[in-house]
């Protein structure tokens, strides 16, 4: 527990964070195997004491380095992708830098070369990975040359040649099929954010009404039973609505079908500002709608439906530069204690046609009903039409 703890310290609570501190991990274990065998080469004489000193304390300070770098990469603006183009460039000059002072053993140090670049396939893009091995071979291409010129007797023609063709070769071709590894990465990351917005997308439709962005009736459904599951365990009021935009048929007779659509976007934008944040008001259908206000007294609702009613009346609509008004009726009822959902709608839709019988642009109110009268609450799950 207290080791997974300290872990956790070291690497950072970031799961891309701590992916990074791992392959850091890794690459430092590595290096501590490669230096281990250079430092046998120098205790066996084949290899020379003082540069594998500076070899030693370079891999140290530039891996100490890119710990903090790595950690700090937030605060400093450091992408991934540009760390690791540095980390990668840092072990491939540390490589050949360890060639060139390695005895005979140094052929298989380049190994460490290929090692690098597969690494770096993980975090980089095909290009980026490409680079880095082309930068690999013209720098041991260059560590060859030099080493051939400043000390023939360690380093044999022929042997270099041989090294840099078969490493130049393998790095080459491990490049490009990392390369191809890190296009297959890219696309298959393009792939999952294509799906998870297509999720995203698919969970927004569920759950709303396409014309007014408003929750849907199926959505309204799953709310008034979560409704009736809160109030049978805490009790207190609820107030259901069912609204209607008066004349609709009207509007879209006279200015068409799109005038509709619009009015209807514009009603529930307009609910938006209106009513309360725990007040929700969902598209019922047609241009029906059904307010659900969650633990509110009739009339403390009557106001919230008077003060919307009023804002719907001054809406203004517009139509092929010609301006037009709307207005809305109203059937409020406030739960009974132990009344169903759907027995409220059937009494808010009777108080709605009242509304619209006494001459439209109203609410018409109602409190709980008389005991005994209504249908009991969840004992009746479907509110579908
Ligand atoms: P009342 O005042 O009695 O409610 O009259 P009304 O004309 O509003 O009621 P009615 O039920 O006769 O007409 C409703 C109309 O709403 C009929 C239908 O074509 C129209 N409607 C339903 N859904 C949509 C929609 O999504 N867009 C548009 N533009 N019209 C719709
Ligand atoms: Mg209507
Ligand atoms: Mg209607």
């Amino acid at each position: 527990m207290h080791l997974a703890a300290e872990i956790q310290g070291f690497a950072g609570d970031d799961p891309k964070m701590a992916r990074l501190v791992s392959y850091w991990g890794v690459t430092v274990l590595l290096y501590l195997l490669c230096l281990g065998i250079l430092w046998i080469e120098v205790y066996s004489d084949v290899a020379p004491q003082q540069p594998a000193i500076w070899l030693t304390a370079l891999a140290f300070a530039g891996h100490g380095l890119f710990y903090l770098l790595i950690r700090k990469s937030k605060q400093l603006g450091l992408a991934p992708a540009q760390l690791s183009v540095y980390q990668g460039r840092f072990a491939i000059i540390v490589t050949v830098l360890g060639y060139t002072i390695v005895g005979p053993m140094r052929g298989a140090t380049l190994v460490v070369l290929l090692v690098i670049l597969v690494f770096c396939a993980f975090t980089l893009e095909a290009q980026k990975t490409r680079s880095l091995s082309v930068f690999a071979v013209v720098l041991l291409g260059a560590a060859m040359i030099g080493m051939r010129i400043a000390n023939p007797e360690r380093f044999e023609t022929k042997l270099e040649i041989m090294h840099f063709v078969l490493i130049g070769t393998m790095v080459v071709v491990v490049g490009f099929l990392t390369g191809r590894m890190s296009d297959l990465r890219s696309a298959l990351k393009l792939q999952k954010q294509e799906l998870a917005d297509a999720l995203a997308r698919i969970q927004e439709l569920a759950v709303r009404d396409d014309l007014t962005l408003l929750p849907n009736r199926r959505y309204m459904n799953d709310l008034l039973a979560a409704e009736e599951r809160r109030r049978a365990a805490a009790g207190g009021p609820t107030c259901l609505a069912l609204l209607d935009i008066d004349w609709f048929k009207r509007i879209n007779d006279t200015y068409g079908h799109a005038a509709g659509d619009h009015v209807l976007r514009r009603f529930a934008e307009e609910s938006r500002t209106v009513l309360r944040p725990h007040d929700v008001l969902a598209r019922w259908g047609g241009e029906e709608f059904l307010l659900l206000l969650p633990g509110t007294a009739r009339a403390d609702a009557e106001l919230v439906l008077e003060r919307f009613r009023e804002r719907v009346q001054q809406l203004p609509c517009m139509h092929e530069e010609q301006t037009f008004s709307v207005t809305m009726s109203a059937g409020l009822i406030e739960l009974g204690t132990t009344e169903a959902c759907s027995s409220g709608i059937s009494r808010a839709d009777a108080l709605l046609y009242r509304a619209k019988s006494e001459g439209r642009n109203r609410v018409v109110v109602s409190g709980p009903p008389a005991a005994g009268t209504h249908q009991a609450g969840l004992a009746t799950p479907a509110f579908a039409k």
